[in-house]
């Protein structure tokens, strides 16, 4: 049987990292939490929220799937994992931003171009739920970056479907950030509803979208609840 590698690191966590961290843990339970960001990412290994945001500990509630996609608010109400963090997240912990983020070189966006195992009847469907952001081209390097993108702008406006997060964002106390993190330059960029774009973070003037329009109904009327 090999090494237990596993096993080791968690021997080490408690033994060399953890006593920097203790009181603040300590705290943290006691007080309990309060993060400010519910941070909805992509579960691939090479999008570190952490290490890009510079959080510690309490500071991100993190919500992890393949493509960072968000759920339709539609009434279903089952087992729906992204569905029930977003809730909890907003209702309970009262978060002040939410942060979906892409990547580049996603496999799940890459998926959907091609081929899933016949044998992966949930992750067929999940990708259901980036579909609406592939171009009806060949997936090139750069229509692949395009189509992450629209990947994350999508989630956003499924997001504000949330009545509680519609609510909140239109009230100004919930910020919407849509971010694409380009791997190979350790670059996040910021999506802009008002321009419509990406912005590299170097240049960008915030980390968020900006304000989203209010919701207005089909007979014109705003709803206000
Ligand atoms: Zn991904």
């Amino acid at each position: 049987m090999p090494d237990d590698d596993l096993l080791q690191r968690l021997r080490s966590f408690q033994l060399d990292a953890f006593p920097q961290y203790r009181e603040q843990f300590q705290t943290l339970v006691s007080e309990g939490q309060r993060p400010t960001t519910l941070f909805i990412g992509c579960s691939d290994s090479r999008l570190l929220p952490y290490l890009l945001t510079g959080a510690g500990p309490g500071e991100l509630f993190l919500v992890r799937n393949v493509g960072a996609f968000v759920p339709p608010y539609d009434g279903s109400y089952g087992h729906h994992g992204t569905a029930a963090a977003i809730e909890f997240a907003v209702l309970n912990l009262d978060v002040s931003r939410i942060v979906v983020c892409g990547h580049s070189h996603c496999g799940a966006i890459k998926a959907m171009y091609g081929e899933v195992s016949p044998e992966a009847h949930n992750l067929q469907r999940w990708l259901d739920l980036g579909r609406a952001a592939l171009l009806p081209v060949q997936p090139s390097p750069e229509a692949m970056r395009r189509t992450e993108q629209r990947a994350v702008v999508l989630q956003l406006e499924r997001l504000m479907d949330y009545p509680m997060v519609r609510r909140r964002v239109e009230q100004g106390r919930i910020t919407l950030h849509g971010w694409h993190y380009v791997i190979e330059d350790g670059e996040v960029h910021v999506f802009d509803v008002e321009s419509g774009g990406f912005v590299a973070a170097s240049k960008a003037e915030n980390s968020g979208t900006g304000p989203y329009p209010p919701y207005v109904e089909h007979d014109g009327q705003i709803l206000v609840d």
